[in-house]
């Protein structure tokens, strides 16, 4: 016990100078059950946060707009889908769209965040490139200054797979028509076995690494994200942070136009989530203590390569949020002003949330905020 408290404080004094943390240590980390250790875990990850990115949290003024819960694919953690004739399944007009957009702006959006279920008739003159284009432009045209953060890499290849484009078309199709960013959604777990079972339909782990690269070679900032707490081990955990350090390493060291903007971790929500994945994990939630340390991990591993890391208020409610801001985030999120995917698996965090309740969050702590644009003032090739 002394000589691991020994080695756990050089790891930690290592990382905290900046050395990259092995997969191995990081396990190391993540295996600890002692509140002590935790703690001293916990101190390290706001430590290197405040040497990276201040004290300073940031939030964004956003707003959700999923399109349709009309999808293909059947994910076992998915509440939100429909079949078309299913009740409750819908698919938004451009002029609700419209409408959406038109009351984000006016509580001061600069961001709307966009993604829907894979639905095959979703389709402009036989094209979907040309439905989704329709979506960019629709809103586009009417608020140049919004900026698009939208459709994940299972989505891109949805529209590829549609219209027999390449990832590279489908991409530059959609920035052509003023897409600005991409959520790092659907990445779940970027491990195959894991992801045979909770999303077996999805894309595999390699052509989701294939195609954020990609995107942040044409030139288009992404966000990553882990949906932890479900099936997975701890390894597979690490293994996932690993890739997206790596992801972020190519981006970096190849002067890729974009790159990733921040990491969010996802914890599982599976109260209305459907059974079968319900029943193998015997639980509805991880514990947000579970989720406390990985975060703290993911902030240490993720080290140098990703600075701005983001707790979902969503999934863990404002004060867990809240809490995760002293175990190594440095970010709020947005307000959202509507969110289904995760409400209907049963999450109690809220939809939409005001900037004084985010500001008066934040301010509990007694540090400072600010807000932020989507890709963290980073400026935009
Ligand atoms: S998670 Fe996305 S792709 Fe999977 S079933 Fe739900 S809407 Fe469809």
């Amino acid at each position: 016990m002394v000589s691991q408290v020994k080695s756990i404080t050089n790891i930690l004094e290592q990382v905290e100078n900046e050395w990259e943390l092995s997969e191995s240590d990081a396990m190391l980390l993540l295996s600890q059950k002692d509140e002590t250790i935790i703690n001293k875990i916990r101190q390290s990850a706001d430590n290197l946060r405040q040497k990276q990115v201040g004290n300073t949290v940031t939030y964004i003024i956003n707003r959700n707009i999923n399109f349709t819960n009309i999808c293909e694919q059947h994910c076992n953690f998915c509440a939100f889908r429909r079949d078309p004739e299913q009740d409750g399944a819908f698919w938004l007009s451009i002029e609700q769209i419209i409408e959406k957009a038109t009351e984000a702006v006016k509580k001061g959006a600069t961001e709307i965040c966009m993604q829907g279920g894979l639905n095959p008739q979703a389709k402009l003159e036989g094209s979907s490139l040309k439905y989704y284009q329709q979506l960019i432009r629709t809103i586009k045209e009417t608020f140049p200054q919004l900026h698009l953060h939208a459709f994940s890499p299972q989505e891109i290849q949805f529209i590829a797979r549609e219209d027999k484009l390449t990832y590279i078309d489908v991409i530059l199709g959609l920035k052509k028509a003023g897409l600005g960013s991409m959520p790092g959604t659907a990445a779940e777990v970027l491990d195959d076995t894991v992801r045979r079972i909770i999303c077996p339909e999805k894309i595999n782990s390699q052509t989701w690494l294939e195609i954020v690269s990609l995107a942040h070679r044409l030139g288009l900032y992404t966000t990553s994200t882990m949906l932890c707490g479900h099936i997975e081990t701890a390894e597979q955990q690490i293994k996932h942070l690993s890739q997206i350090r790596n992801l972020q390493k190519t981006a970096i060291n190849h002067n890729y136009p974009g790159k990733i903007t921040e990491f969010i971790l996802l914890p599982f929500v599976g109260k209305d989530a459907p059974k079968a994945l319900k029943n193998r994990v015997q639980r509805e939630q991880p514990s947000l203590q579970d989720t406390l340390l990985l975060t703290a991990v993911s902030r240490l591993f993720l080290g140098k390569w990703i600075g701005n890391h983001q707790p979902s208020w969503v999934k863990l409610g404002l004060n867990g949020a809240v809490e995760a801001l002293k175990w190594g985030c440095n970010d709020l999120g947005g307000t959202l002003m509507e969110e289904h995917i995760t409400t209907m698996a049963g999450a109690t965090g809220g939809t939409c949330m005001d900037v004084k309740t985010l500001q008066q969050a934040i301010a509990s702590l007694k540090r400072p905020y600010q807000e932020r644009n989507t890709i963290y003032g980073i400026s935009q090739s």
